[in-house]
């Protein structure tokens, strides 16, 4: 049996927001995913896309911003 304190359902880039902001607070996470690949959408449909509205990042491809949320 898997012990954890939170489960999300989906790797997308909420779920990877969501696993950073529990470990701030100590909180382990369990992630199920339908698809073997991290990063929902933008991993999926669009990587090399450049998306312009996060904070902090001008432009970011899709693609990288789900490799440096996965780090
Ligand atoms: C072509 C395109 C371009 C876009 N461009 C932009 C953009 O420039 N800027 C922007 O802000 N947004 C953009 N979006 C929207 C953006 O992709 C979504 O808002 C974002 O992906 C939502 O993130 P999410 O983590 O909520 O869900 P998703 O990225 O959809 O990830 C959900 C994950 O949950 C999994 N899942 C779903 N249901 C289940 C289930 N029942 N059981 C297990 N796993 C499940 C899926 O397999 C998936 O991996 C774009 C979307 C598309 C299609």
């Amino acid at each position: 049996m898997i012990k954890t304190d939170i489960i999300i359902i989906g790797a997308g880039p909420v779920g990877l927001f969501t696993i950073f902001e529990a470990g701030l607070m100590k909180l382990h996470c369990h992630v199920i995913d339908a698809i073997p690949k991290v990063g929902g959408q933008l991993k999926e449909i669009y990587p090399k896309k450049a998306i312009y509205d996060i904070p902090g990042f001008p432009s970011v491809l899709a693609g990288a911003l789900i490799d440096n949320l996965e780090k």
